[in-house]
Formats: C-alpha cells, sequence, structure tokens
C-alpha cells in the first residue's frame, strides 16, 4: 500500500470502524497542493479492503488532477465507505462519516459520489460543515452533463471542424443521471443518438423524449458512430475493446475510463480523439467546489465555460507534439500542482 501511495502521490489514508453505526470507511488524501482537499464519497460493496483502499487513493490523485486542470483552489480527496450486506440505520451511518469527516478538521471536503445521495449528504452535515451536494446545494449531475456536453462540442471542433453537433451520431453507453442529461443537451442541438442501458426502461424513455435508436449494451461501442460517451462505468477503454471501436472520438462523463495510457496510445494511432475524463468530467467538482466557497450558479456557469477551453488547450498541445490528449493532460496537471 505504502508503494501505491508514493506512485500515486496520496500522502494521508484515513480509517475509521464505527461499531454502532456500521460504518467502515477510508479517505485518502492527495499530496497534491497545500489546499483543502474535495472529492466525492463511494458507497460501493468490494470484494475485499484492499480494494476498497486501493479505489480510494487511486481515485484521490484523479481528483487531484481534476481540480488543478478546472482551475479549482482544491487539493483531491476521496472517501469510501465499504457497503457491507445489511444496513441497519443508513442516516446513523452517514451522521458517523460525519463525525470522521469533522475529525479531520477541514482536511477533507465531502461530496456526493456512486452509491452516495444528497439525503445521504444531509446526515453527514449533521456532524460537519465541511460537505457540498446536500439536498438544498443540489445534485451536481446536471452540471457534469453540461461540461461534457460542452466538451463534445470542443472534441467535434478538434476532431470533425465543426462544433455544429447537427446530425452527429453520437452513442451513449448509459443513461443514468449524467448521461440522459446529456442526452437531452444532444438532442437539443440535432445530434442523433444512439444509446444503451442495463435498465430498459432507461432505454425506454430516451426512445420516447429524445428520439434515440436503442443499441444492445455490449455492441454500443463498436457501433458506427462519430462520438462514444461512456457514462456508465470505468476501465471501458482496454486494448481489445478500442481496437474494435469505430468513431472518430470518445467523448464522455464515465470516471477512469482507460485501463492505462498505453489505450491512450491506442486509441491516438488509430486516430481517436480522445478527451481525458477527469477533463471533461469535472462540472460536477465545479459545482460543489464553487458553492463550497459561497461562489452563486452565475460564477458556476462561467466556470463551467471553462471545460471546453481547457480541452481545445489539451488537443491542440496534443496534435503539435504527436502525444495523445491524455498524457498532455497528465503532464499538465502534474505541472500545476507541482508549481
Ligand atoms: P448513474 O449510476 O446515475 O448512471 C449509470 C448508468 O449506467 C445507469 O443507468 C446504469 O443502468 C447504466 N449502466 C450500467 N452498466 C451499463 C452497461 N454495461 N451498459 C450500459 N449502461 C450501463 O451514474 P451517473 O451519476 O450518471 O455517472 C455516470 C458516470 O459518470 C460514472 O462513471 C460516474 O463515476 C461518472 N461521473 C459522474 C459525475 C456526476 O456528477 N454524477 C461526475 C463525474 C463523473
Amino acid at each position: 500500500m505504502l508503494a501505491l501511495m508514493q506512485r500515486t502521490r496520496v500522502h494521508t489514508v484515513h480509517m475509521m470502524v464505527d461499531e454502532a453505526s456500521g460504518l467502515r470507511a477510508i479517505i485518502a488524501i492527495h499530496a497534491g497542493r497545500a489546499l483543502p482537499a474535495i472529492g466525492g464519497c463511494r458507497y460501493l460493496a468490494y470484494p475485499d479492503d484492499d480494494a476498497a483502499l486501493n479505489d480510494a487513493i487511486a481515485l484521490a490523485e484523479t481528483m487531484s488532477y481534476k481540480a488543478a486542470l478546472a482551475g479549482l483552489p482544491f487539493n483531491g480527496g476521496k472517501a469510501v465507505i465499504l457497503r457491507g450486506p445489511h444496513v441497519q440505520d443508513r442516516g446513523r451511518l452517514f451522521e458517523a462519516l460525519g463525525r470522521f469527516i469533522d475529525s479531520l478538521q477541514g482536511r477533507y471536503i465531502a461530496a456526493v459520489d456512486s452509491g452516495t445521495t444528497p439525503m445521504d449528504m444531509d446526515c453527514v452535515a449533521h456532524a460537519t460543515c465541511h460537505v457540498t451536494s446536500t439536498t438544498q446545494a443540489g445534485d451536481p449531475s446536471a452540471n457534469t452533463a453540461l461540461g461534457v456536453f460542452e466538451g463534445i462540442r470542443s472534441t467535434a471542433m478538434a476532431r470533425l471542424g465543426s462544433d455544429n453537433l447537427e446530425g452527429l451520431r453520437v452513442a451513449i453507453q448509459g443513461l443514468g443521471q449524467v448521461g440522459y442529461s446529456l442526452g437531452e443537451h444532444l438532442h437539443a442541438a440535432g445530434a442523433e443518438l444512439l444509446v444503451s442501458d442495463t435498465d430498459p426502461a432507461r432505454v425506454q424513455l430516451a426512445v420516447e423524449r429524445l428520439n434515440a435508436r436503442p443499441i444492445v449494451s455490449d455492441s454500443l461501442p463498436t457501433t458506427p458512430c462519430d462520438i462514444f460517451a461512456p457514462c456508465a462505468y470505468g476501465g471501458i477503454l482496454d486494448p481489445k475493446t478500442v481496437a474494435q471501436l469505430r468513431c472518430a472520438a470518445v467523448a464522455g462523463s464515465a470516471n477512469a475510463q482507460l485501463t492505462g495510457l498505453d489505450a491512450a496510445d491506442q486509441l491516438e494511432s488509430r486516430g481517436i480523439l480522445y478527451a481525458p475524463d477527469y477533463v471533461i468530467n469535472a462540472g460536477g467538482l465545479i459545482q460543489v467546489a464553487l458553492q463550497y466557497q459561497g461562489i452563486g450558479t452565475q460564477g458556476i456557469a462561467e466556470h463551467l465555460g471553462g471545460i471546453g477551453r481547457r480541452l481545445t488547450d489539451i488537443f491542440a498541445h496534443a496534435q503539435a507534439t504527436h502525444h495523445s490528449p491524455a498524457r498532455i493532460a497528465q503532464a499538465m496537471a502534474e505541472r500545476m500542482i507541482l508549481a
């Protein structure tokens, strides 16, 4: 574990077990910049404790990159709550998490993530003020989707020579909070949607309301389209899938899409432009970080516009140096963190 911490530059990992509530949680904080760390709280079942620890550490590093490239004065952090087979009292569990976060005295600020909701953050807020995305503040998914939409326009401009999305075929994998909302923006902009979700009701909704064409889940990544937008889960861009993609670009919200930088190089050599996930999906983080600083809707909307500009900059550097945008983004983030 210490080797992984050294490699990712995560300098602290805090752990808490609370018998009364059943809480078993980990908070990882990146060494990044001398600033409070911000990042989501995951509430998931893990095969074992090591898997949870690895997830928290890897994600804390990614959050640092995301914050740096989004121009946010925050460091990266991540909380992971290990979901057991039985939850007796969810409210009590998240209040215990709030006490854990409070004991860190503002070094980590919590937000929603996979498996948690704004209602859970309300319970965290009973015990600490170092929390965002409560029901009052609102779910950040809509701004994540808006940022991805703007990022798709920049990607289309860089790869296809125009940011007019009319008639563009976009394949969305996963019609959850972000994917469906992204579909609404794309539909309004005149794009043709190809969609998949393991939940048939989500697909039906997109077919009826967004005039989307349903595609069998496993076939979506290899369906011919202009832009493939992974909005379901990470690890989708492995060497085998990348070899079979039939799109001009990949631009979607899912975290940790690449199984490694070799997959990014493979995309590059196939002429498929890749919008780095932690750049294009920063909209939700921008919302929660700015709300925590007391900045209102107007300021958040202005800051969201930076996602498209940052991507354009990364694509230009990538083109000039013949490197993958993923490598350029990582190098830029590391420079910003060390500056
Ligand atoms: P969500 O859970 O609301 O949606 C995920 C959707 O994907 C669900 O509808 C699910 O049924 C579907 N799905 C699961 N497996 C699938 C498969 N094999 N094929 C097709 N569909 C499948 O999650 P979300 O909040 O919309 O987030 C989507 C992705 O974006 C996640 O990877 C998340 O980590 C990332 N992300 C989300 C935010 C945010 O603000 N919500 C911010 C940054 C990154």
